[in-house]
């Protein structure tokens, strides 16, 4: 476990940046494998594991977006798009596709390594954080969320009303902002057993949380849908 190697995977076609990501990226420690087209990412990705992944926007088969949309269907891996200067890039959009973090060329170094150590520690922490949660309050959007007394206030101190299920699920949730929760992770978090297909109660509490939190209608809403993956929470920043 501790020889292990984080595993990044560079989604690259100009070779002059790919080949700086790789010597960078190794000499930092970790273990990087390159792809300069999309059809290449898909064969690495399916034949090895990979922790991280680093994403061109501007591919010349096929564009990140939709290599986005096709790592999203199948894992939860982190992924952080690089977009080029003339790249307009809509952030929502991208976070609703579950892209983890943006970077845009030219970047410092020192920037990646920064938000590749970030993002790693979320991930580390979230899996870690559904067996155990922390017991420290957090806040968010006017709200503060109380592990040990399992509550949740406003900043002015009304209670919000919620069930049991409802407050593992926003716990689970608010712990992992901008990480796509899957439906298994937040059944087993709102009810200690495994997500049957047919069961959409999941849905229905997410539905609740949303109506009891997003008092604000003219806001996105605090829980995003990941299509085909599950809820992913996205903080108002004010
Ligand atoms: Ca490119």
């Amino acid at each position: 476990m501790i020889t292990n190697k984080v595993k990044i995977l560079a989604v690259e076609d100009d070779r002059s940046i790919a080949k700086l990501l790789h010597t960078y990226l190794e000499r930092e420690g970790y273990a990087v494998s390159d792809s300069d087209t999309v059809a290449a990412m898909r064969r690495t990705v399916e034949s090895t594991q990979v922790d991280l992944v680093l994403l061109d926007v501007g591919l010349p088969d096929e564009d990140g977006w939709s290599a986005l949309k096709w790592l999203r269907a199948r894992s939860d891996v982190p992924i952080i798009m690089l977009t080029g200067k003339n790249e307009t890039i809509d952030k929502v959009i991208g976070l609703e596709l579950g892209a983890d973090d943006y970077l845009s060329k030219p970047f410092e170094f020192r920037e990646l390594l920064a938000r590749i150590r970030t993002i790693l520690r979320r991930t580390e922490k979230a899996a870690i954080q559904v067996e155990a949660p922390a017991d420290e309050k957090i806040s968010f959007a006017g709200w503060v969320l109380d592990p040990t007394s399992q509550l949740v206030k406003s900043d002015d101190g009304d209670l919000l009303h919620l069930t049991q299920a409802e407050y593992r699920i926003l716990a689970l949730l608010v712990r992992n902002p901008g990480r796509v929760i899957v439906r298994d992770d937040l059944m087993s978090a709102a009810a200690g057993r495994d997500w049957d297909p047919m069961d959409r109660s999941i849905d229905v509490h997410v539905s609740n949380l949303r109506k009891k939190l997003d008092l604000d209608p003219d806001l996105p809403s605090l829980i995003r849908t990941v299509r085909g993956a599950g809820y992913m929470f996205v903080p108002k920043r004010n």
